[in-house]
This record gives structure tokens, C-alpha cells and sequence, in this order.
């Protein structure tokens, strides 16, 4: 494995640069108290991360706790329906449902190694939550999962996943009391022992070096995808196509086809009820360059700099910002982005349930809106979606809306 590792690497060595920039974006934008945790980090990865013994035990988790490699499955029902060559990268059959798994137990991995004694997550609909309280109750660590004192209320049955696999879950009542403010208690946290506590930030997102450490953690996903497509498929796909959200499963999927110049990128954002600032979390595709969260990246803001409220119908796509290395791919043209409104996006949700048998989370059904379009202007292209979740954690939010419109018709 070390060997696709390295290749990948080649690309990797460009961006970021020294500071942490990718082209104009990224960088490390924080109160001067948070740089001496975020060195060690950098210093940490520099020793760790590409090293043959964490390579090796990172690898024998993704196997044997995780579920690695995960699927490469055709879709034959839309194939037929939207004239293409459909395949979707199964990372609703990774542990705990979705592609999070990945980074939190590299990071719980890199946390140990550093001879952390605790870990944190921040979490908004729960899903990195679960993932980190996993990992860490595997790797024997205890955690604490910060999350918004609104989100602990509308995503109730999460709560209790964490609290079953051993983490303390902290609803935080200050700021927006969402995700946001969960990442700031968690940073605040930090920096009150930065040796004893490792952060582990659940999304390609954030001051470097978190964008860098979540996209090397994440490109499992695009590795496996591009071997299992030449030999299952006999060819790289036209299209590769993933939801963005922070934007670590687009990432990890997109970043081992960025020598591919045949393979075309896409990423598709939450464009929730529409256009008007406020009414989606489209980052890319109507932000505007400003700092977030310790990075320089794309955000929704008014024309004073306040960043916005967002709206999606998708818990995991509901942030104001996208990871910098999008905003670099998107101004090199390497990748294109779109969005999918909540409409779509369920539309979507439902045509995959029915015709493949596989209920996929309502951020993954965003990417497969976006395939549907692509294979309208591109009859007979092969497509390869990043399947990111399940649709299984969603059921409350699908019982209120598509499900709702089924029993009345
Ligand atoms: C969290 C989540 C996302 C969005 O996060 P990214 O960092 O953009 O990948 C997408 N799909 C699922 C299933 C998620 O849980």
C-alpha cells in the first residue's frame, strides 16, 4: 500500500506549501495561543503520518475494525434509467455508516502516538461524534464530544450512540449553538492542554495542518476507488463525483485523480431552498472569499464580512465554509462545483433507495442528483459517485418529508 501512498504523495508535496496555503487559500488564521498546539500537531504528522509503522497499524484498523476496502458496486437500474455507466464507492458500508470513520481513528492512531490521554471531537448531526467515541473506545482512549446545544436536541438518538460507546458528550449553549460554536469550545479546550488533550476535527476544515492531515487520512477512499474501477470497470471513470460539505470525502475521493487529467471532478454543495444568502450552505459555488475558523476559504458572508446562517435539509452539508484546498480547485478549474437543491437532493435519495437497494445518507443523495445531471448532458459516460453514508440516521427528518408525501398520495 505504501507504494499508491507515495504516488499520491508526488501531488501532495506541491500543496500545501510551507504555511499551509493552497495557492491563495488556507493557512493558519488563530489567537496566538493555539499556535504552539497546532506546531506540535504539524511536528507530530511530520514524524508519524507517512511512517511504515503507522502506515501499517492505520491499515490493519481500516481492514479489520473498519471494513476496508469497502465496496465498488455498479448500479445497473440507473445505469439504465439515465443512460450511463453508473458505479458507487460504498462508504455507507464502512463502520458506523459512513466515510467519517476514516479520519477518526487515523487521527485517534496519531493521537496515541503523540502521547495524548484524551481525546475531543466537535460534532454537528453526530455523526463525527460517533465515529471519534468509536474509535477512541477502541484504541482505548476517553472522549468528549462537544456539540451545540441545539444539535443535541434535533439529533437525540446520536446523543445516546455516543454515550453507549463510552464518550461524554458536552452541549455547548454559547454562539449560534450549532456546529460552529462547537468547534470553538473545542478549540478552547485545547488550548488548555495542548500535551494532555488531541483534537480531532472531523472535516477537511480548519487551521493548518487539518486540512492536510484529513485529506491524507481521507484519500483511502480515492485510492481504492481508482484500482477497484481498473479492474472492475477495465477503465477510469469520465466523472468522479462527491458531495461537499467541510469537503473530506470529496477530497479524499477526488485527490488520487488529480494527475488523471481524462477524469473529470465534480463536487456538489447544499443548495437548500435556493439562492438567496441564507437559504443553502453553497460555499463554493456563492461565497466569497474570508477567513473561517483559522483558514482563508470560500464562506457564505454578507457584504459587511458577518458569516451567515445557513440552510440545508442535510445536517452534514449545513456549514458556512468548505475546506481551502476547494477553493484552490475550484479558481485552478482542476475541479468543477455545482449544488443540488433539498428537493433534488431527496428526489435523488429516493431513486437510489428504489431501484439499487441501498438507502443512502441525504448529503450522498446531493452527489447523486449531481450524477443524474451530468449523465443528462453526457449520454453514455462513466460515472463514479462517492456513496459517503447510509440514509439510516436520516429516518426522522425522511419521515417528516418524502415519506410524508408517499402515504398522502
Ligand atoms: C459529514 C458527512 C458528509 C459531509 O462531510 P464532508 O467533510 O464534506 O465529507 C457527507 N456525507 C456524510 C454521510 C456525512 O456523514
Amino acid at each position: 500500500m505504501n507504494s499508491s501512498l507515495r504516488a499520491d504523495h508526488a501531488h501532495a508535496a506541491v500543496f500545501p506549501d510551507a504555511k499551509g496555503r493552497y495557492g491563495a487559500f488556507g493557512g493558519r488564521y488563530v489567537p496566538e495561543t493555539l499556535v504552539p498546539a497546532l506546531d506540535r500537531l504539524q511536528e507530530g504528522i511530520d514524524r508519524h503520518l507517512l511512517s511504515a509503522a503507522f502506515q501499517a497499524e492505520f491499515a490493519y484498523e481500516l481492514k479489520t475494525w473498519v471494513g476496508r476496502p469497502t465496496a465498488l458496486s455498479f448500479a445497473p437500474t440507473l445505469s439504465k434509467r439515465w443512460g450511463a455507466e453508473v458505479w458507487l464507492k460504498r462508504e455507507d458500508l464502512a463502520h458506523t455508516g459512513a466515510h467519517k470513520i476514516n479520519n477518526a481513528v487515523g487521527q485517534t492512531l496519531l493521537a496515541k502516538r503523540l502521547g495524548a490521554k484524551r481525546i475531543i471531537a466537535e460534532t454537528g448531526a453526530g455523526q463525527h461524534g460517533v465515529a471519534s467515541a468509536a474509535a477512541a473506545a477502541r484504541l482505548g482512549m476517553p472522549c468528549v464530544v462537544y456539540m451545540g446545544a441545539v444539535d443535541v436536541e434535533r439529533q437525540a438518538p446520536n446523543v445516546g450512540r455516543m454515550q453507549l460507546l463510552g464518550a461524554t458528550v458536552v452541549p455547548v449553549t454559547g454562539g449560534d449553538k450549532t456546529l460552529r460554536a462547537a468547534i470553538d469550545e473545542a478549540l478552547r479546550d485545547w488550548v488548555s492542554d495542548p500535551d494532555g488533550t488531541y483534537y480531532s476535527l472531523g472535516s477537511a476544515v480548519g487551521p493548518h495542518p487539518y486540512p492536510y492531515l484529513v485529506r491524507e487520512l481521507q484519500s483511502v477512499i480515492g485510492r481504492e476507488a481508482r484500482a477497484q474501477m481498473l479492474e472492475q470497470a477495465g477503465a477510469l471513470p469520465d466523472v468522479a463525483i462527491a458531495c461537499v460539505g467541510g469537503g473530506s470525502n470529496a477530497i479524499g475521493l477526488f485527490h488520487p485523480f488529480l494527475d488523471d487529467a481524462a477524469v473529470g471532478l465534480l463536487g456538489v454543495e447544499a443548495g437548500g431552498r435556493g439562492a438567496g444568502l441564507g437559504d443553502n450552505a453553497a460555499s463554493l459555488t456563492l461565497g466569497s472569499p474570508g477567513v473561517l475558523q483559522g483558514s482563508y476559504t470560500l464562506i457564505l458572508q454578507d457584504a459587511f464580512g458577518q458569516v451567515q446562517e445557513t440552510h440545508s435539509v442535510s445536517a452534514g452539508l449545513d456549514y458556512s465554509g468548505v475546506g481551502p484546498e476547494h477553493s484552490y480547485l475550484l479558481k485552478s478549474g482542476r475541479v468543477a462545483y455545482e449544488s443540488a437543491t433539498d428537493d433534488e437532493a431527496l428526489d435523488a435519495l429516493m431513486e437510489c433507495a428504489k431501484y439499487e437497494g441501498i438507502l443512502p445518507a441525504i448529503e450522498t443523495a446531493h452527489a447523486i442528483f449531481g450524477a443524474r445531471r451530468y449523465a443528462g448532458a453526457h449520454p453514455g459516460a462513466r460515472i463514479l459517485i462517492c456513496c459517503s453514508g447510509r440514509g439510516d440516521k436520516d429516518m426522522p427528518i425522511l419521515q417528516r418529508t418524502v415519506l410524508k408525501d408517499l402515504q398522502h398520495s
